[in-house]
């Protein structure tokens, strides 16, 4: 099996589970952000935010906000990051679309990875327009037309 978290989900590859239901699973991350830090991914193979459907997408943010009140009780976190990277240039590494939870403490280490800054309105207003003329279309991101899928599809 060539997508490592389609393994995950057929019982393949080891993973510790905690939480799961008939469309999604949701294990440890094994390269933690803060303890806890965990993945919660749909049963069904869908590469990216751009690819999968509107059901199974629906079904991982409802397990991921599952998990964050389980990690509520569990962990007793200050807040919650809820993360999806859609792309290598975002980051994404494993094209199984999976959201990541991550608990935060006021104390965690974490810094955010942009610096706030002011924009110039014109640019932002230029900018909005141009997306609200576009159409929603379900394509991939440009790099990753070349990028290696490693899902089962
Ligand atoms: P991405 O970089 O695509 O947003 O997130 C992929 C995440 O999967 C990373 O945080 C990485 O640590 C995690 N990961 C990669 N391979 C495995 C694995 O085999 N098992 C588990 N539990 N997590 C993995
Ligand atoms: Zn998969």
């Amino acid at each position: 099996m060539s997508c490592i978290f389609c393994a995950i989900v057929a019982g393949e590859g080891p993973a510790e589970i905690v939480d799961s239901d008939e469309h999604t699973v949701a294990f440890m991350d094994i390269n933690p952000a803060t303890p806890g830090h965990a993945l919660v991914i749909p049963r069904n193979h869908s590469r990216d935010l751009l690819e999968i459907g509107d059901d199974d997408l629906a079904h991982t943010i409802a397990a991921a906000r599952r998990l964050a009140r389980r990690m509520g009780e569990a962990l007793e976190p200050d807040g919650f990051n809820v993360l999806n990277s859609c792309g290598t240039a975002a980051w994404q590494s494993v094209f199984h679309f999976h959201l990541h939870v991550v608990p935060r403490w006021e104390t965690d280490p974490l810094e955010l990875p942009w610096v706030p800054s002011p924009g110039d309105p014109e640019e932002i207003a230029a900018t909005a327009s141009k997306i609200r003329e576009a159409e929603p279309k379900a394509k991939p991101t440009r790099a990753d037309v070349e990028a290696p899928d490693s899902g089962e599809g």
